[in-house]
């Protein structure tokens, strides 16, 4: 079955991953199933329950990818809930074979309504995975990958190494980036190389982990997953001394010391074979989170030859960008915000404030019902924000970036080892070229 991360299907389909979208920043995975295959008890088949409402996968499946679904109506929640109790309870009482009760056959109550919120069903992409993934370390996350990746040069057909796999967020986009059509388009073109990620973990149980979501994601064979400590074993596939050389052409180095690893990234490791490719250049990058690590593995890297030394922090910011707080100021000019001088002054607009809000809450769940009666008279600024008065006449633009300290990731290190040059290769060089002589 092709990907969904690299070929995805129109529609959210049963059996396969999709990711819901609850705000900008908070994802869930899931799996969608037709059948409650979590055994949580659900008449309805597998639900999702979040803090906007529970999504029963029926109303996730079918639809386009990006559809916006509103919560079930149905409080699935504690009915599920309920009839795994009393199930549980007649099972110990020895009655379970007896007729179902009425509340346990499968009809769709319209019993409590849950909250109606509403999510996106959104398709698998390495940028939302690692939105949602679960976190078994720091990740790295899309502002750094797709700056690495690009560096690395990593393009359809390259091999990357990657050390340690970790959670699994840089795999996701590295086998993107080096994705080429495999299976269908590789086959037909048998001259073209494959692209391929090496990955490399010594924690056991991440190994397990990381192999099972890949293998879950339609991954498994576009990456391989090694169990292993890199500073001693290095990077041949299989067997440490005499396993196979992956002939990486980009490798990242994720790890708390990755100058440990480096002597195994040469063109005559100690243990025999390369890792590398003989026949190109090959991009590194190194991720530490702080200067003396980089310090470290740049020392130890102009040790090893390698060249274009460089390094780069990505500062990317968020900026967050909001409308001021409606307010009119002494002469009624609207649109003005209030500046409180003094402390009192202060409490007053903070008090008048969550007054108004609390009205503004009261207005918009009661404007279907024909007997609400707004009180709007005390509150001018209310009244604006509660009729149809268009949001750039309610206050001004302002912005906000986040604080320097909260967007330091890590220190990249990039550089590149060129490719060797024998005489033997110069003279096959001159025969296949004669011109060149
Ligand atoms: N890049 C990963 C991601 O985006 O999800 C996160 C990597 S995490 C920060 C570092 C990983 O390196 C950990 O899972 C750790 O177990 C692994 N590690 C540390 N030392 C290692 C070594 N000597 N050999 C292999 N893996 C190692």
């Amino acid at each position: 079955m092709p990907s969904p991360f690299l070929t995805p299907s129109a529609t959210a389909d049963a059996d396969g991953l999709a990711l819901l979208q609850l705000r900008r920043d908070q994802i869930i995975p899931t799996i969608l199933r037709t059948y409650d295959d979590e055994n949580q008890g659900y008449l309805e088949g597998k639900v999702t329950n979040t803090r906007f409402g529970s999504f029963p996968h029926s109303t996730l499946i079918g639809k386009p990818w990006g559809s916006q679904i509103v919560a079930s109506k149905v409080d699935t929640g504690s009915r599920g809930r309920r009839n795994t109790a009393k199930r549980k309870a007649e099972e110990l009482e020895g009655s379970a074979a007896s007729t179902p009760a009425e509340d346990e056959k499968p009809e769709l109550k319209t019993a409590v309504a849950a909250t109606s919120g509403f999510l996106h069903v959104l398709a698998p992409t390495p940028e939302a995975w690692t939105l949602s993934l679960p976190h078994r370390t720091q990740v790295v996350y899309t502002p750094d990958y797709s700056y690495i990746l690009h560096r690395l040069r990593a393009r359809p057909g390259s091999t990357v190494i990657e050390a340690g796999a970790g959670s699994g967020s840089f795999t996701h986009a590295a086998v993107r980036a080096v994705f080429n059509g495999y299976p269908e388009t590789a086959q037909a073109t048998k001259k073209r190389r494959l692209g391929k990620v090496c990955s490399f973990e010594f924690h056991e149980q991440r190994v397990g982990k990381v192999q099972a979501e890949l293998k879950d994601h339609g991954l498994d064979g576009l990456v391989e997953v090694t169990h292993r400590d890199v500073y001693e074993d290095g990077f041949l596939l299989g067997d440490p001394k005499t396993g196979q050389s992956p002939k990486a052409n980009a490798v990242f180095l994720d790890l708390p010391a990755p100058w440990l690893a480096l002597k195994h990234l040469t063109r005559n490791p100690p243990s025999g074979e390369s890792a590398l490719d003989p026949l190109s250049p090959i991009y590194l990058c190194t991720f530490s989170p702080c200067l003396e690590q980089a310090e470290r593995t740049i020392r130890t890297m102009r040790q090893l030859s390698w060249l274009n030394i460089s390094m780069v922090e990505v500062a990317q910011r968020r900026i967050d960008v909001r409308r001021d707080r409606v307010g009119l100021d002494t002469e009624g000019v609207r649109g003005a915000t209030l500046y409180p001088k003094t402390v009192d002054e202060a409490v007053d607009k903070l008090r008048s404030d969550e007054q108004r809000a609390k009205r503004i809450r009261e207005h918009r769940a009661n404007r279907e019902n024909p007997d609400y009666q707004p009180i709007v008279e005390d509150l001018p600024a209310y009244k604006d924000a509660a009729s149809d008065v268009p949001s750039y006449a309610l206050g001004r633009l302002t912005h906000r970036t986040e604080p320097d300290l909260k967007t330091h990731t890590s220190y990249l290190v990039f550089a590149i080892l060129p490719r060797d040059w024998s005489e033997e290769d110069e003279q096959r060089c001159r025969q296949e070229w004669p011109s060149e002589k």
